[in-house]
């Protein structure tokens, strides 16, 4: 049976939403989409990109996969490769002219890589996937005991900048770069918290949102993450 949950939230959607976007939906269809963002984030039902940017249908292009990774270009090779299909889709169909990797705390496919879990299935899909972001780990350097979860913080922020990296190993994406037609960013969410944090180019330092008052800012430092 199909979930009563989907349902309701369906009738819900159509009598509020849809109802109120019609004609969005209506000039969607009729013209297109051209959304201008493309957000790669995580599979984490927890980060929902369209909700913490409270995005409009058509407004925002989404990938999403387990610990929001991009992996390197490669020409060839047998490996199916889902987000670098949906990048040549994003970057080379629709000309977004922003791609954004959302990292998130408490990201449970960084936590398995770094904790070198048993694979959950003899496909062992997830081990595979995470070890893309060996690199990143080893920017790190060795985890000590008393580094606790700051270290898995450290591994989100570090295989967001890797992420970023295998981006511009797309040659569709760095000639787009290089001509300022197409600008890469790196974010970051805490989920307990709300708090965004945008990578500085300039500096490679996380930081809040410039558009944040100090009492929200306040509101963040008593979070737990
Ligand atoms: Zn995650």
């Amino acid at each position: 049976m199909f979930p009563e949950r989907l349902t309701q939230g369906y009738r819900s959607f159509i009598d509020g939403r849809f109802a109120a976007e019609r004609s969005r939906y209506e000039a969607l269809a009729q013209a297109g989409q051209r959304p201008e963002i493309m957000v790669i984030g995580c599979v984490d039902s927890r980060v929902s990109p369209e909700v913490i940017f409270d995005a409009a249908p058509g407004e925002l292009l989404v990938v999403r996969n387990v610990a929001n990774l991009v992996p390197a270009y490669e020409s060839h090779g047998e490996t199916q490769h889902g987000t670098s299909a949906a990048l040549e889709f994003g970057v080379q169909a629709l000309r977004v002219k922003h791609i954004v990797v959302l990292g998130h705390a408490l990201c449970g496919g960084i936590r398995a890589f770094a904790d070198e879990q048993e694979p959950l299935s003899p496909g062992d899909f997830i081990g595979r996937w995470m070890s893309q972001i060996a690199p990143a780990a080893e920017s790190l350097g060795p985890r000590k005991p008393e580094d606790g979860d700051t270290y898995l913080r450290r591994l989100e922020f570090a295989s967001v900048e890797l992420s970023l990296k295998h981006l511009m190993t797309f040659p569709c994406v760095r000639i787009l770069v290089e001509r300022g037609k197409l600008a890469l960013h790196g974010a970051y969410f805490g989920v307990s918290s709300g708090r965004l944090l945008v990578r500085d180019p300039a500096t490679g330092r996380f930081e809040p949102v410039t558009d944040e008052g100090p009492d929200r800012l306040a509101m963040f430092r008593c979070a737990s993450d």
